[in-house]
């Protein structure tokens, strides 16, 4: 009798959840599209995209696939479809309105909404990531998702000594973390930085717990010093001088990934007075008011104005533009990324304006898309994302324009689809 009970609830438990998390059980198809899959393939003029059960079952031309009988179909004729974007370097949950300190599990859910609704699909949170984090990344591997999904570092490792950043690293690794975040940079002077040999002694440590490790650099000197003990990610771009031909080389031996987050340095000065964006309304959309209003006061401006780091960081970017341009030219794999999520590093809409900064910057519209989506998902180490190949999470963009015509339509924005799941506006 008892036993009997138990199987019941086991029943009704598994029709719950079947439900819950089998939205779009069975397929659709979307038919009609210019389809970009992310990979290195020419575009499908009239696509066809049939999603079953949350990944790709089928894409290609529509002479050549066929379409379930019992499939739900999509007309989406005239416009575009490109793979969800990836984010390689973004922070979750703890920024609310212009403070940090907020982390919380509705925090987290709140942000991968707003990123999805953007068309960023997957967020690579590199530090600052709590248990919530780690528990959502955990609970995002089924077909109900409709919002972004997020891989995490836990807290950045940092310190002067080893034993301090064994545990540190040992503590992330425990708790399951994707990646080590790591800094080797002073923040132009003010904050201590990890000596090479203790630099080395944390790349062995993350080897061994089997974790790739992203580093956040600023000088060339630095990032030379961390591609020479085998840094695979370098997490921002170097700014203070033009890359050299033994840098670019060390990138390839290491088959690195190189993560602009150009809009990060846009954003510790754009404040000085009211950036262009601030009128955009496609920013507007999803912006806070009382978020524009607090960046806009006299005072903020005259302190972002009087700040000489960021006006150091002003003065850099250029440098920042012309590495892209070279590394992207070398054949280095370049992955969008903005860093954002702190205050005034807009989610979502950011990642827009760096792909505008990579084509300023040299790559064409198809290598800045292939940067978000396809080149992103290798650099995080994620193979079902990225590319809208068969049996990959069905996430990816409707939008009213061509964007490798034009990369602005990248904005255009008529749906986002998570595992075959339309995001809520
Ligand atoms: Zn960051």
């Amino acid at each position: 009798m008892r036993s009997h009970r138990v199987q019941i609830l086991f029943l009704l438990i598994s029709i719950f959840f079947s439900g819950v998390v089998s939205a779009n059980e069975g397929s659709i198809a979307f038919t009609g599209a210019m389809i970009i899959d992310g990979t290195d393939a020419a575009p499908l003029a009239d696509g066809v995209l049939v999603i079953t059960d949350g990944r790709v079952r089928s894409i290609g031309p529509a002479s050549e696939v066929s379409i379930p009988a019992d499939a739900e179909r999509v007309d989406v004729g005239g416009k575009a479809i490109m793979p969800g974007m990836v984010n390689a370097h973004g922070h979750v949950g703890d920024t609310l309105g212009l403070e940090t300190g907020h982390y919380s599990r509705e925090n987290v859910l709140d942000q991968l909404g707003l990123y999805a609704r953007y068309g960023i699909t997957t967020v690579l949170s590199l530090g600052g990531d709590e248990a919530p984090g780690f528990q959502v990344r955990n609970e995002q591997y089924h077909a109900g998702l409709d919002r972004a999904r997020l891989y995490v570092a836990g807290s950045v490792v940092n310190g002067d000594n080893l034993p301090e950043i064994r545990s540190q690293l040992n503590a992330n690794a425990d708790f399951g973390a994707d990646f080590i975040k790591t800094r080797i940079d002073s923040e132009l002077g003010q904050l201590p930085t990890l000596a090479p040999e203790v630099f080395q002694s944390l790349m062995d440590l993350a080897a061994s717990r089997r974790l790739p490790v992203a580093v956040h650099i600023y000088y060339l000197e630095d990032a030379r010093m961390v591609l020479e003990a085998g840094a695979e990610i370098i997490a921002h771009s170097v700014r203070d001088l033009e890359v050299d031909r033994d840098f670019i080389e060390l990138m390839i031996e290491n088959d690195a990934c190189y993560i602009p987050t150009m809009m990060r340095d846009v954003s510790t000065f754009v404040y000085e007075s009211e950036p262009e964006f601030f009128s955009d309304p496609f920013f507007l959309a999803e912006a806070d008011p009382a978020v524009i209003a607090g960046l806009s006061t006299p005072e903020y401006r005259s302190s972002i104005r009087n700040s000489p780091a960021s006006q150091q960081y002003k003065t850099d970017l250029p440098n920042a533009l012309v590495n892209v341009g070279l590394l992207h030219e070398a054949g280095v794999r370049v992955a969008m990324g903005t860093d954002t999520g702190p205050p005034a590093r807009f989610q979502g809409y950011f990642e827009h304006e760096e792909l505008r900064m990579m084509v300023d910057a040299g790559m064409s519209p198809a290598d800045a898309i292939r940067a978000a989506t396809g080149v992103a998902a290798e650099c995080i180490g994620q193979s079902e994302i990225g590319t809208l190949e068969p049996g990959n999470w069905g996430d990816f963009i409707v939008l009213d324009g061509n964007p490798a015509e034009d990369i602005a339509n990248t904005r255009l924005i008529d749906s986002v689809w998570i595992a075959g799941n339309r995001v809520p506006r």
